[in-house]
């Protein structure tokens, strides 16, 4: 897997763009800055790689903007060994920034496609998440709870179920809302049976869809 000079150069200019863009926590900028997106993309592309723009990665969805990346990245305050829910593992992209933190992380993908492909690509590139094909509004009740949730789709509404896969002080980021656009959603769970609910401005994502596919 090349990561050439030129690549390196791109990636730094990348991690300024988000810097720029507001982002303030040094790690999540660093990982931006380390994390070779152009892996993660088909070869042809590499030039848009280094863009902050979202990308298709077949089977009908997007690798997110990387500043959109580093938002939600930022709004989960990710802390080494945490352990951290993600639904949507589409590229791989956001995963391997969340294990660059030094998080464990369990990854849902409900496109068999994609799960087989960044299942591929991590493990090769030698990041080792917990993989699974399966509905992300089930969560993962068996691995629960979780110190934070991540949810890389559009959620029609705040999936409840995997709120109860929280740990008490832990949190979930989530956008909320339909095909025209989502609000970013931080809940944070601080007792057995409450939440507190913040919001962070206007986002715009792939759907997150029940089943699997
Ligand atoms: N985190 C990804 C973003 C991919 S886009 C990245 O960095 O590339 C969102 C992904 O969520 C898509 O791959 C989509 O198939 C997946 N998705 C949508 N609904 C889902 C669900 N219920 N469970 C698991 N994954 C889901």
């Amino acid at each position: 897997m090349i990561d050439s000079y030129r690549h390196k150069g791109l990636r730094k200019k990348l991690a300024d763009t988000i810097t720029n863009k507001g982002i303030k926590d040094q790690k999540v900028i660093d990982a931006i800055g380390k994390v070779t997106r152009h892996h993660f993309m088909d070869s042809g592309f590499v030039e848009f790689a280094y863009r902050d723009q979202a990308f298709p990665i077949g089977a009908g969805q997007t690798i997110s903007q990387p500043y959109t990346v580093a938002f939600q990245t930022e709004l989960l305050q990710v802390e080494k060994h945490h352990k951290i829910l993600e639904v949507g593992t589409g590229s791989g992209y956001q995963c391997a920034i969340l294990l660059e933190l030094g998080a464990k992380v369990h990854t849902i993908e409900r496109q068999r496609e994609l799960f087989l492909k960044s299942r591929a690509l991590l493990t090769e590139m030698g990041y080792k998440p917990y993989f699974y094909y399966g509905d992300g509004y089930k969560g993962l009740p068996k691995n629960a709870p979780f110190d934070k949730i991540l949810i890389t789709a559009g959620a029609p509404e705040i999936p409840v179920e995997l709120l109860k896969q929280l740990k008490i002080g832990g949190r979930m980021v989530v956008p909320v809302g339909g095909s025209s656009g989502q609000v970013m959603m931080a809940i944070d769970r601080i007792a057995e049976n409450e939440y507190n609910e913040s919001e962070h401005g206007h986002f715009s994502f792939v759907p997150m869809l029940k089943g699997k596919q």
